[in-house]
């Protein structure tokens, strides 16, 4: 720890790096480093953390080609490093391997490019290609894609697109100059930049990327190569077999069988492990009951059920309360005809391609954003308990995390990110808080062992779900988080929610 930890987390996907770590991090390195060196008293370089942050984001597919980091100056602990490097700005930055310092603007944007200029001059370039290579590929056949971009010399896309798609197979990204009149010809390219993509069948089509217009081309052209069949992120090689599974379901829906699968878990199986409550533990389960009576939606059997529990539990004397007894009574005391929970999992939305995938943390997660948004519709629901206010849902999901969640290292991460829960003051901020958490959640595990190779994690909506949520600022891809709250609303909503079940 450097000391640029004042500045920028552990959360945030770069390295801080300090004098003792940086050659053996940099120099021993198998790609590219961007350092930037900076001072945490100097007024710009405070201001150009959220840049440096926001690039690291944005940047976080090409770290097999090149990676960010950052070193504070004004630590002691680094003075020798800096003077070795002969800092004398801040910010400053280097290149691995290479003497050239270089100055750069505030924006994503023209850092990014840099780091494209950086790759040129780097082994892991990949130079433009002309049309005697591409042109033999049209009408073949082949295990890939091949994505052509055409741009002019100075267009940064194709090269963009091609670290973006590092870390992916499936897909070749192939770069031409528009000054290639014979591929213009064949191709029948008017406009640039062009992009066209050759199927694996041989067939080849023009994309049409003017419903971008408003977009950035560069993420538009990544999104739509991601989402190609077949083309995904390099799993270890145990993943890498494992088909995905049929598309039986809309990822556009949200599916009952997975609210009622995930209450089933939480209340016969999780809670199982918990053969007394009390105290904090005997709070949450009784705040969660409640929750679910209040705003699980449908008002059927699941919820009279509940209503009941509810009643007693909150009307309880006791201190204590044995798990055994909250069972008999969800399966024996007051289940009827018509207030009963189904025993058994059955995930729709959430079935994995394999044993182990999915199921459980995936309608967990589902089960608090419907909740979230349950409550932002019924602003009532909770008043008369405990829950009443802005985060009552999530002051509930953060309760269980804490105590009933199975997975440790998952409460730890949910609890660290809750410490930003007191600037939720409306119901509208705490639907966007629970999605914000989840999409760093699915950062950090993308391309990790718990990542579903048939549903890859990714920053969500995507555009194909929702294009208004996604815009371009001052180079970046940013959210339009007014567009994402009327989204969430919509996808969570009790009319997307599908009773379907799994045959
Ligand atoms: P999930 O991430 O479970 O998402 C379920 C569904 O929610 C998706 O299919 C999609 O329809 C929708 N969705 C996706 N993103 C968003 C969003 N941003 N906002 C709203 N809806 C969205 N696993 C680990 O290995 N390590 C961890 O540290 C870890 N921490 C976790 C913390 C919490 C609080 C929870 C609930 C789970 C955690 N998990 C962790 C599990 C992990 O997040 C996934 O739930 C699991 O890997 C299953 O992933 P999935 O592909 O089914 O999608």
């Amino acid at each position: 720890e450097g000391g640029g930890g004042r500045l920028y987390s552990p959360s945030d996907p770069l390295s801080v790096l300090s004098g003792s770590s940086l050659t053996a991090t940099v120099s021993n390195s198998s790609c590219g480093w961007l350092v930037q060196f900076m001072s945490s008293w100097c007024g710009h370089c405070v201001q150009f953390s959220p840049t440096w942050k926001a690039l690291a984001r944005d940047v976080q597919d090409w770290q097999q080609a090149v990676k960010l980091a950052v070193l504070d100056c004004a630590q002691e602990i680094n003075y020798d490093v800096c003077k070795e490097y002969n800092i004398q700005l801040y910010p400053t930055f280097k290149v691995s391997n290479t003497p050239t310092s270089y100055a750069v603007e505030l924006y994503v944007q023209s850092v990014r490019q840099l780091m494209v200029d950086i790759l040129q001059n780097h082994s892991s370039h990949t130079p433009a290609l002309h049309s005697v290579q591409i042109l033999p590929l049209l009408g073949q056949r082949s295990d890939h894609y091949t994505a052509i971009i055409v741009e002019d010399q100075h267009s940064y896309v194709g090269r963009e697109v091609t670290l973006d798609m590092w870390s992916y197979s499936g897909v070749h990204v192939r770069r031409v100059l528009g000054s290639d009149a014979a591929l213009l010809d064949t191709l029948n390219i008017t406009a640039l930049p062009h992009f066209s993509l050759l199927n694996p069948d041989g067939t080849h089509a023009h994309v049409d990327t003017s419903s971008s217009s408003a977009k950035p081309l560069r993420f538009f052209i990544t999104w739509c190569l991601r989402s190609l069949p077949g083309v995904r992120r390099r799993f270890d090689a145990h993943l890498d077999n494992v088909p995905a599974p049929p598309q039986v379901t809309a990822v556009s829906k949200v599916y009952m069988a997975d609210l009622e699968s995930a209450l089933h878990y939480i209340l016969r199986v999780e809670l199982a492990s918990h053969p007394t409550m009390e105290g904090e533990e005997l709070q949450v389960l009784k705040d969660f009951v409640t929750l679910i009576a209040k705003l699980y939606p449908g008002g059927g059997p699941v919820v009279k059920l509940m209503e009941r529990l509810s009643d007693w539990l909150n009307g309880l004397p006791l201190k204590q309360i044995a798990y055994q007894a909250v069972l008999d009574l969800l399966d024996n005391k007051m289940r009827t005809a018509d207030a009963f929970l189904s025993p058994g999992l059955n995930w729709v939305g959430c079935r994995g391609s394999r044993e182990g995938l999915r199921g459980y943390p995936c309608a967990f997660w589902t089960l608090f954003h419907v909740l979230t948004v349950q409550q932002h519709h019924k602003p009532q629901a909770l008043a008369n308990t405990g829950l009443a206010g802005a985060r009552g849902v999530l002051t509930v999901m953060r309760g269980y995390m804490r105590h009933f969640f199975g997975c440790r290292q998952c409460g730890r991460h949910f609890d660290s990110a809750s410490t930003t829960l007191t600037s939720v003051n409306s119901t509208g901020e705490q639907l966007l808080w629970l999605w914000h958490v989840h999409n760093q959640v699915n950062l950090r595990l993308a391309g990790s062992l718990s990542d579903d190779p048939g549903f890859p994690k990714r920053l969500w909506p995507d555009p194909s779900m929702c294009a208004p949520c996604h815009e371009e600022q001052a180079g970046a891809r940013v959210w339009v988080r007014e567009e994402v709250s009327r989204f969430l609303q919509r996808h969570y909503a009790d009319d997307n929610l599908s009773s379907r079940t799994y045959t």
